[in-house]
């Protein structure tokens, strides 16, 4: 193991200018083709692609490459002593550095031994793991053969892993003894056994593979499970890469969940890895010597695009940590940032919300100058949640990229560039060069300059996703049938006279009373600034008149509401409108949340009706029983 320092981190000097930037947009629209050619010289391909794009055959369709040797190989004459991956365990005084030398043995290794299993290019490889660096070799060692990774959340229950593995058809599972949550044990195995059991008749799993975390005694079957760690000492370490057709896919990758049913989207080699090393040096402005920390869990396409492929692609130096924000005190992030020079720091607003709550003087404790850029996504952030962020976190020096995207994009399409595209607190800002976003209203009319209504995507750009597993029609009626001719997004958002993007929430969110089309956004944000309601969600039900009315769950930050829900109204009534305020608000413990960290609005809207079952796929949610605790509440009429 190496122990050498990373190298001191890069200064404020970001690598694009506004000028730039529209040079850059500018030439992408003007002759796309142009500029994806130049710009696929960011990958190492075995075959140079010819076509660049086609309608019928997508992006570099006669391109050949391999995603592992673009993280990897191309990098060891240059940075093979570089630190690739700092692994922070939850336990301060254990942490590992790998140089890019180290990490691509150790895949060759786990390559080895899948191959010795079996797996073969185009099987499908689930990985069930909680943050170690197995999770990252993994997913690398399965893109060297060419067989498809499947990252299954952490968290998942049994059943939620069943219905992935058998939508799948893993032919592998790779799984933990145990992961540790503070003083807790996680039981990784027996719930992936769990989930084997639940249906054997439609299950593929041949083998697992068990990582050994702690030394917890584990479950084992004979004639299936393997104890990893010895199958990889005696593997080699070197392993011959398949060369991959660019739309030969890369991997399989389930959505949240907070629509509804998740999606298991795949995406291509070639596209994908491109858009997500293209993305992640513009919009975090990526330099030699940053340390980037994403604290999405490996198992969302955010810890596909910018804890892995994003920034290995580019050579850079990722940060995975295996604890909680809040172990085993509320400053533990903050603390892990001092202690490891963090440069880049991407999180959710729901994890900045969290942060927020505990106080001003926790960050203040630590020292975290290292900072230079720092990222939100997942759901819109509000107001409050941006400028604390980027005045106790950033300390007003950072730049602040709010980005917009969705798994099915592969990588960030709507964001602020550092330097280049000035921020505006809370709005996504503008597309990146060679994403071309537009607005259509219900009847799907364009809409010019500035207005709101759903937002589309014009064009193809090579992150996009190939298509919905075993489901085609699927993936064509979700988001190319909508509105012909255009991607559709499934968010709405408004177009300021600037041209910035604000996301206004889910289509199907937008709540209409009497005419006046409000996003549960506008409502929720405004809610964020009284510091006694910790977070809110406005919903719209049917109402006889008005066509729909507003209601609106509120989780208080103390435990005395008295007053608040008053309180709330006002707010409404003074920063969106009269219209908007709610004709409930129903004031509850917590809310109903994916385990990516994200509201289900449909569940508030179904429970605020009335509905008491029917609920569909609740395998999503992070506490399921947060459903029946609302509807106690909804039905008392509190
Ligand atoms: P499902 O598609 O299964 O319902 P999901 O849409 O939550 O789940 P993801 O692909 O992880 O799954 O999330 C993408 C969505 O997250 C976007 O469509 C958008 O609604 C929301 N989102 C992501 N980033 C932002 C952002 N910066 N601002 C506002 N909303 C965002
Ligand atoms: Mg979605």
């Amino acid at each position: 193991m190496s122990d050498a320092p990373p190298a001191a981190p890069a200064a404020l000097r970001p690598r694009l200018d506004a000028t730039a930037y529209q040079a850059l947009t500018d030439a992408a629209r003007r002759d796309p083709k142009r500029y994806w050619r130049k710009e696929m010289g960011r990958l190492d391909w075995i075959q140079t692609p010819n076509e660049i794009f086609d309608d019928s055959k997508g992006w570099f369709a006669d391109g050949k490459l391999n995603a592992s040797i673009n993280c990897l190989d191309r990098h060891l004459k240059q940075r093979g002593e570089q630190t690739a991956v700092i692994w922070q365990a939850e336990d301060r005084d254990t942490n590992l550095h790998l140089t890019y030398r180290e990490l691509h043995a150790r895949v060759c290794r786990m390559a080895n031994v899948l191959r010795h299993q079996g797996v073969k290019r185009g099987d499908r490889v689930a990985i069930h793991l909680p943050s170690v660096v197995e999770g990252i070799v993994g997913m690398l060692a399965c893109a060297r053969l060419g067989a498809m990774h499947v990252v299954l959340f952490g968290g998942f229950s049994a059943e939620a892993i069943a219905d992935r593995l058998a939508d799948s058809g893993a032919v592998l599972a790779i799984t933990a003894n145990v992961g540790r949550r503070g003083a807790k044990r996680i039981p990784f195995k027996v719930t992936m056994d769990a989930a084997l059991a639940l249906r054997p008749d439609a299950l593929a799993v041949r083998t697992v593979l068990v990582v050994e975390v702690t030394d917890d005694p584990v479950p084992m079957q004979a004639g299936r499970d393997l104890l990893l760690a010895p199958l990889l000492a005696d593997a080699s370490t070197e392993c011959a890469p398949e060369s991959m057709n660019a739309n030969d896919p890369l991997f399989l990758l389930y959505t949240s969940g907070s629509t509804g049913k998740p999606k298991g989207i795949v995406h291509g080699t070639g596209g994908y890895l491109l858009w997500a090393a293209y993305t992640q040096e513009m919009v975090f402005d990526h330099q030699n010597g940053d340390i980037f920390w994403c604290t999405a869990d490996i198992g969302w396409i955010t810890g596909h695009s910018y804890v892995v492929y994003g920034p290995l692609a580019n050579g850079g130096t990722v940060l995975l940590f295996e604890g909680m924000p809040s172990h085993p005190g509320p400053g533990r992030w903050w603390e892990v940032i001092q202690q490891h020079k963090v440069t880049t720091f991407y999180t959710s607003p729901t994890a900045i919300r969290a942060l927020m709550r505990e106080g001003d003087d926790v960050p203040a404790r630590y020292d975290l100058s290292t900072l230079r850029v720092l990222g939100t996504v997942g759901e819109p952030i509000s107001h409050d949640a941006w400028a604390w962020f980027d005045d106790v976190i950033g300390q007003k020096r950072c730049a602040l990229v709010d980005t917009w995207w969705q798994t099915e994009t592969g990588g960030i399409m709507i964001s602020p560039i550092p330097g280049a595209v000035k921020e505006k607190p809370a709005s996504a800002t503008l597309p990146l060069p060679g994403v071309r976003p537009l607005l259509l209203d219900e009847k799907g009319y364009p809409i010019e300059g500035a207005g709101e209504g759903i937002l589309c995507l014009d064009g193809s750009w090579p992150g996009h996703a190939l298509t919905i597993w075993q489901d085609d029609a699927l993936f064509k009626t979700t988001y190319l049938a909508p509105y012909p001719g255009h991607y559709f997004t499934g968010d709405g958002a408004r177009r300021d006279e600037d041209g910035y993007y604000w996301i206004t929430g889910r289509v199907d969110d937008v709540i209409n009373v009497s005419g006046h089309r409000i996003g549960s956004a506008e409502i929720e944000d405004a809610l964020a600034a009284d510091h006694a309601i910790a977070e809110s969600a406005a919903i719209g039900i049917p109402h006889d008149l008005k066509g729909q009315s507003i209601v609106v769950y509120l989780v208080p930050r103390h435990e005395n509401a008295d007053g608040l829900a008053e309180r709330a109204m006002k707010i409404i009534a003074a920063k969106v409108g009269r219209y908007a305020v709610p004709e409930i608000i129903h004031i509850v413990p917590d809310l109903p949340k994916t385990r990516s960290g994200k509201n289900v609005r449909r569940l508030m809207r179904k429970i605020a009706c009335g509905e008491r079952e029917g609920f569909g796929d609740l395998s999503t949610l992070a506490d399921p029983g947060v459903v029946k605790v609302l509807i106690e509440i909804v039905n008392r009429g509190d």
